[in-house]
């Protein structure tokens, strides 16, 4: 049996919490051996452009994609639009609304870690970002690593950052119905990114995907590296249920940082329908 080939569709660039300029992102997912990428910044698409260009030089095939942030049911989810058009207005309306709020609880973040004695955040972590409208909790968490309140980014999440932590504050994306439809009205296949990463009952989860669907969802990623070999075929499962394409994404943001490199995932399993069927 030939390989199949290797799709990566879910990964960070500087336009959003990435480490890597888009280009430098792109250029190593060929050096990798992946053959089609999507990159899926936070909320931002100012980064596809020169990814875009750079993939054509390397004669990759590239993807248009972003990851919006979206609140339901009182917890963060994320949703990926790939094959999406970066010209379409309403798409462009719709992100700008997201990411608006971003400065405002950057800097209520910042005061409620000073409360917890550490100061100087919000300046550290803007030395972090690259797009100053993109500035997320990866910044800090990377500013608490440089000054050694923590030794890496994955506990700066479970010391800070995070519900019931300093440094975290409660925030409200879009609505699902309003997300969807900004990725919808850009023409693009939205797909619920790293599922098992929520904490919802199984309950919930149904719930949720019901809604999603309803809401002209299409997809969901079944191999990502926030999941177990378990969790593959967990949400293998509740791809074939709910009747969602499968999706497949490493959500890297920078050498080093992240447990799983671009393209270095095991292969959908062939009973599924993968999102790129019909492409
Ligand atoms: P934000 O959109 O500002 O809430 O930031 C969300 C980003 O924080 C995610 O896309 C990840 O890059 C990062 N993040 C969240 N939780 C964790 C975690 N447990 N470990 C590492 N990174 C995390
Ligand atoms: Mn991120
Ligand atoms: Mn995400
Ligand atoms: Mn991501």
């Amino acid at each position: 049996m030939p390989r199949p080939l290797n799709y990566d569709l879910h990964c960070h660039s500087t336009a959003s919490d990435g480490l890597l300029a888009p280009a430098e992102l792109v250029g190593r997912a060929a050096a990798n051996g992946v053959d089609i990428l999507a990159l899926t910044d936070h909320d931002e698409i100012s980064g596809l452009a020169e990814a875009r260009a750079r993939a054509a030089e390397l004669q990759l095939r590239f993807v248009d994609g972003v990851e919006v942030s979206i609140s339901w049911g009182g917890i963060t989810v994320h949703v990926v639009g790939l094959n999406i058009d970066p010209g379409n207005a309403q798409l462009q309306q719709g992100l700008q609304s997201i990411r608006e709020g971003r400065k405002d609880r950057a800097k209520m973040m910042a005061d409620d870690l000073a409360r917890a004695g550490i100061p100087g955040s919000l300046e550290g972590a803007y030395t972090y970002v690259d797009n100053p409208n993109l500035i997320g909790r990866t910044h800090f968490a990377r500013f608490l690593v440089e000054k050694r309140y923590v030794r890496d980014v994955k506990s700066a999440f479970q010391h800070y950052l995070v519900q019931g932590k300093p440094g975290y504050v409660p925030h409200q994306w879009a609505t699902l119905s309003d997300g969807l439809s900004y990725i919808r009205a850009g023409g693009g296949l939205a797909v619920l990114a790293h599922p098992g990463r929520y904490k919802l009952t199984r309950a919930e989860m149904r719930k949720f995907l019901a809604e999603f669907k309803d809401g002209g969802g299409a997809g969901i990623e079944v191999v990502t590296s926030s999941h177990s070999t378990e969790q593959y075929l967990e949400y293998a499962i509740l791809a074939k249920e709910f009747g969602l394409l499968a999706s497949r994404g490493s959500d890297f943001h920078g050498p080093g940082e992240s447990r799983v490199d671009l393209g270095k995932l095991p292969d959908l399993s062939p009973d599924l329908k993968p999102v790129w069927h019909d492409w």
